[in-house]
């Protein structure tokens, strides 16, 4: 059952959200349009473990990789976002992203458009 710590993590976390900014030329990739869906994938991203992360990672890049042809294969709930807002979405840091997206290209041949 959630406390009531529970629900005020919740509440700084969902302003952390509100207040991210990616910063990149899109504006605000995302956060405006699912705040309740970034809140709940991290969560979910900081219970995992290193493995964890980096095998769902893969899979999400695996699935999403054709959609955006040589673009950034990033995307969240079907909207393309940059780089940043998708490491801040899988609470993942930028160089541990870069390591996992090398490894995937090295053992994955991308799905053709
Ligand atoms: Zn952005």
């Amino acid at each position: 059952m959630a406390t009531t710590k529970d629900y005020q993590v919740y509440d700084t976390e969902s302003k952390v959200v509100n207040n991210f900014v990616c910063g990149c030329r899109r504006g605000n990739c995302i956060v405006t349009q699912h705040p309740d869906y970034i809140v709940d994938t991290r969560h979910y991203c900081a219970a995992m473990t290193a493995a964890e992360k980096e095998f769902f990672i893969c899979g999400l890049l695996y699935t999403q990789w054709g959609r955006g042809k040589r673009s950034m294969p990033y995307w969240v709930e079907g909207i393309q976002v940059c780089q940043k807002m998708f490491e801040f979405v899988h609470c993942v840091d930028h160089k541990t992203l870069t390591d996992i997206v090398k490894k995937f290209k090295a053992r994955f041949v991308p799905i053709s458009p």
